[in-house]
């Protein structure tokens, strides 16, 4: 998998280099607003280090894909849909539909979610 970032829509967007709705920032990750949303929230929880996909987590980056699901607790709080519920999807490679290659949680409420699980 490519390590060149230029390319990336999301390091650009993390690098503040192409638009989004920014909803949470901090030293580790980015998120921001699905520019397609599927449901009334449709969050995207994204490392600023560019992994491609699941397929390529070192060991050292254990405490920030972790980190990546404290991140959607604390945006679920803020929206005010922990209770209701939300679903967190991450796609990895072909068969998931993967469409972009730097390694996101989808974060995803506001209504009961409907597509299908496989
Ligand atoms: P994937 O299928 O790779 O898990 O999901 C990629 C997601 O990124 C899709 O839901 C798609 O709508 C979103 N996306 C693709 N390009 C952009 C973009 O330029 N800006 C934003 N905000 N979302 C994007
Ligand atoms: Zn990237």
């Amino acid at each position: 998998m490519s390590t060149d970032t230029s390319n990336c829509i999301f390091c650009r967007i993390i690098h503040n280099q192409a638009p989004a709705k920014i909803v949470y920032q901090d030293p580790l990750v980015t998120a921001f607003n699905d520019i397609h949303p599927v449901a009334p929230v449709h969050i995207l929880i994204v490392p600023k280090k560019h992994i491609s996909s699941i397929n390529e987590i070192q060991p050292e980056d254990e405490q920030l894909i972790g980190h990546l699901f404290t991140v959607a607790k604390v945006i679920a709080a803020q929206l005010k849909i922990a209770d209701s519920g939300y679903r967190c999807i991450i796609n990895t490679g072909p068969d998931s539909g993967q469409a972009v290659f730097h390694l996101h949680l989808h974060l995803i409420g506001g209504q009961r979610v409907r597509f299908p699980m496989g």
